[in-house]
């Protein structure tokens, strides 16, 4: 059960000895969930013993005969109508009526704003729903009994949860967007088969570990943390990439190039510039030119140019070109036709009407 509580590990006592209390504070940090949204259910799900938010002088609450009496959850306090059970309540249920004191400390030790939130609800259904039984564990959203759980199971919970939270803030919102997860992420830059060099180009962009402005100035390589391009904000990857004005141009010289070729005026919001576009599904041809897009907006950056978009296509033609000669000399013609699909359309479509920037 003890795992289930809302626990400080300082709090736990004296007597546990240490490698138990690191796994306590290893556990604490990767289940923890703040109550972050103020609603009756989060509240009155709480459990009550090792609760971190309710202590008596400073100590956790844990009584036996309360909690034979049936008090776990902090809703177990109210009745179905929300309202605070007496202490004959608890009398009745075999709690003896000295404790009288230590039950009113305990409904004083509970946060004010949990009572209120709580007090005249409805906590007949809210009951029904609690999210803990002591025999089961959620794990990547999945409800698991703690007797079918193995070492490995947990391991790679961990992983996964320590994998996505190195994930840049500007492609969590565009994945829960697209309804797509981190495997499609990863996996994208398998699917597009691009050399090692935009390969590492990728993983980077995607864990926001590529070397902008905004860092450099933090390591103290460079002296002002200024874009590159218009040398007038923060240059962060989100500026970087769409918020310049400068590449904000650069985008509508694409959009322009892929309505000329696909003749349909498809939208092609930011986030899906900054990600790809339907990236859990196939086909993804045009995640490749948009990757090699960030790629040419960050050779750019590194040389110090401002980023043309007829030399964007240039870039374009010189890398399918060479794909196309290794292909033909491997016999592998079509596969690389399938893998450049509407891309290599726009080339045919567009050959001559791309003006220069
Ligand atoms: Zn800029």
């Amino acid at each position: 059960m003890l795992f289930h509580c809302d626990y400080d590990v300082k709090c736990l006592g004296t007597a546990i000895p240490a490698y138990y209390l690191h796994v306590m504070e290893c556990w604490k940090r990767f289940h923890s969930k703040e109550i972050s949204d103020l609603t009756v259910q989060s509240f009155s799900s709480c459990i009550v013993r090792n609760n971190r938010h309710i202590r008596i002088d400073k100590k956790n609450i844990f009584w036996e005969d309360f909690y034979k009496a049936g008090l776990i959850y902090v809703g177990d306090l109210f009745d179905s109508k929300g309202s605070l059970k007496g202490f004959q309540y608890w009398v009745s249920k075999g709690v003896s009526p000295s404790r009288l004191f230590q039950w009113m400390s305990l409904i004083d030790a509970i946060p004010r704003n949990w009572i209120s939130a709580i007090k005249g609800k409805d906590l007949a259904s809210v009951k029904r729903n609690l999210k803990f039984d002591v025999t089961k564990i959620c794990i990547d959203m999945n409800i698991i009994s703690i007797s079918s759980l193995y070492s490995k199971r947990i391991y790679t919970a961990i992983v996964r949860k320590k994998a996505t939270s190195v994930i840049a803030s500007y492609l969590v919102e565009a994945l829960e967007k697209q309804g797509a997860t981190l495997e499609h992420l990863y996996l994208l830059a398998h699917k597009l088969k691009i050399d090692m060099k935009i390969r590492e180009f990728y993983y980077k962009f995607i864990c926001n570990r590529l070397a902008t402005g905004e860092w450099l100035y933090k390591v103290g390589i460079t002296d002002s943390n200024l874009c590159t391009f218009c040398n007038c904000e923060k240059e962060t990857v989100k500026h970087l990439f769409i918020e310049c004005h400068i590449i904000k141009s650069f985008w509508e010289k694409y959009l322009e190039w892929r309505l000329i070729a696909s003749k349909k005026l498809e939208d092609l919001p930011l986030v899906n510039i900054m990600l790809g576009i339907n990236i859990s599904e196939l086909p993804v041809e045009e995640n490749l030119c948009l990757l090699y897009a960030k790629y040419f907006i960050y050779g750019c950056k590194y040389r110090n140019e401002k980023p043309i978009f007829s030399n964007f296509i240039k870039y374009l033609e010189s890398k399918h070109d060479v794909e196309k000669y290794i292909a033909e000399k491997n016999n592998q013609l079509e596969e690389q036709k399938k893998r450049w699909g509407c891309v290599f359309k726009y080339f045919e479509s567009t050959k001559t009407p791309v003006s220069s920037s």
